[in-house]
């Protein structure tokens, strides 16, 4: 953990390097990142001008691409959700280039066939959660490949079940796209408009409590984890047909999952006690330059939105690392949705994804100086 951490501003740092693809096997892709997991270092190499030369970043916590999503959860979540339960907001973000490991990350896959397209991704996906709910028994484990959110959910509700208190556990999964908001668990009826490009956008508004609420945004309350689950598949499954339509739009946005958690207590003298703790989980819009694909008029608008967001996280990130007085959180939808669990008392985790092959090599820095900017 660095300093910072000991002057209260909790923001842990974590950069995870995926494998080569199949693809980038296939063609013998050079490698330019080496991961040291025990040192907690990045090795980046470049040739620049015939010289070669390393770059070293070092962060929280390192995993390479050999570790699991076990050893991710276990080292890096598991403390986060304990101070969830303990009544505190935190959130968990995967910052990275698309393709890069984000998404495998925050919500994981169970052993995909090699078979590419489109039916094939979404009848595997099916198999895959309905395995999740098979498998999440009181006692079950879950899949190897598991990510961040379903193994959360789990120790969120293994946690309560064996606690002899009275609890409620809510959630919401939203998708922020060009700094517009669309609900991934709103009703059948209403996402079918989707299809015709009108989306139903909620709109953002202060709750006169300085916080701010979602209009229209379902609010699920679920008893069980095989519950999450679903509800997650059918958010996932929602980003996904919205991909296809509308041209890969969810490598171009942001998804919020968050799970709110009510327990009620008594203290030894029998009062009764309530402790709220959220839990967000976001998988950010890819961080490559979308301006350089030759935009159009839309595009570019997009992309400087898009950006907006990322760049307002990366900005209210610093200031409270670095103790600054303003911290611009009114400056983009993503962090005034987030303005009550980032800064004060709150655990923040960024989870930076990199490739560790030389094609990405730009984006990859980005990525690192980005994230470092974060420490
Ligand atoms: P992103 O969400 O950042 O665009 P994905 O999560 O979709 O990227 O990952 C791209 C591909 O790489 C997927 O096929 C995914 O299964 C694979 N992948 C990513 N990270 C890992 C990892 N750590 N181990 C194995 N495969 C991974
Ligand atoms: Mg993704």
């Amino acid at each position: 953990m660095s300093g910072r951490h000991e002057k209260g501003v909790n923001v842990q740092v974590l950069l995870r390097c995926r494998p080569f693809s199949d693809d980038e096997l296939r063609n013998n892709a050079p490698q330019v990142v080496t991961c040291n997991d025990y040192q907690r270092e990045v090795a980046v190499s470049q040739n620049i001008a015939g010289k070669q030369i390393d770059r070293i970043f070092t962060f929280d916590k390192v995993f390479g691409p050999t570790a699991h999503q076990k050893d991710l959860y276990e080292q890096a979540v598991i403390p986060i959700v304990n101070e969830v339960l303990e009544g505190f907001n935190c959130t968990i973000f995967a910052y990275g280039q698309t393709g890069t490991g984000k998404t495998y990350t925050m919500e994981g896959e169970c052993k995909r066939s090699k078979v590419a397209g489109l039916l094939c991704c979404t009848l595997i996906f099916a198999v895959c959660f309905c395995t999740l709910l098979l498998l999440s028994g009181p006692n079950g484990e879950l899949p190897s490949g598991a990510g961040v959110i379903p193994r959360a959910v789990k120790q969120i509700f293994d946690t309560l079940e064996h606690q002899n208190a009275e609890y409620s556990v809510k959630v919401t999964f939203l998708e922020l796209y060009n700094e517009e908001i669309t609900d991934l668990l709103a009703p059948e009826e209403i996402s079918r408009v989707v299809e015709d490009k009108q989306k139903k956008l909620l709109p953002l508004m202060e709750d006169g409590k300085g916080g701010v609420l979602v209009r229209g945004l379902e609010e699920e309350i679920v008893t069980s984890a095989s519950e999450i689950f679903s509800l997650l598949e059918r958010g996932s499954a929602k980003r996904r047909t919205a991909e296809t339509l509308l041209n890969k739009q969810s490598s171009r946005s942001h998804s919020l999952f968050s799970i709110t958690i009510h327990i009620k207590e008594a203290n030894p003298e029998g009062e009764e006690l309530i402790k709220c703790g959220k839990l967000n989980l976001v998988d950010l819009a890819g961080s490559e330059n979308i301006s350089r694909s030759g935009a159009r008029e839309g595009r570019a608008r997009e992309a400087g939105e898009i950006n907006k967001s990322l760049l307002t996280l990366g900005r209210v990130i610093n200031a409270l690392v670095e103790h600054l007085g303003h911290i611009p959180y009114r400056d983009s939808k993503l962090t005034r949705l987030l303005r009550d669990s980032l800064g004060g008392r709150t655990k923040t985790c960024i989870i930076a994804t990199v490739s560790p092959a030389v094609h990405c090599l730009e984006e990859t820095l980005s990525t690192l100086d980005y994230a470092h900017r974060a420490k």
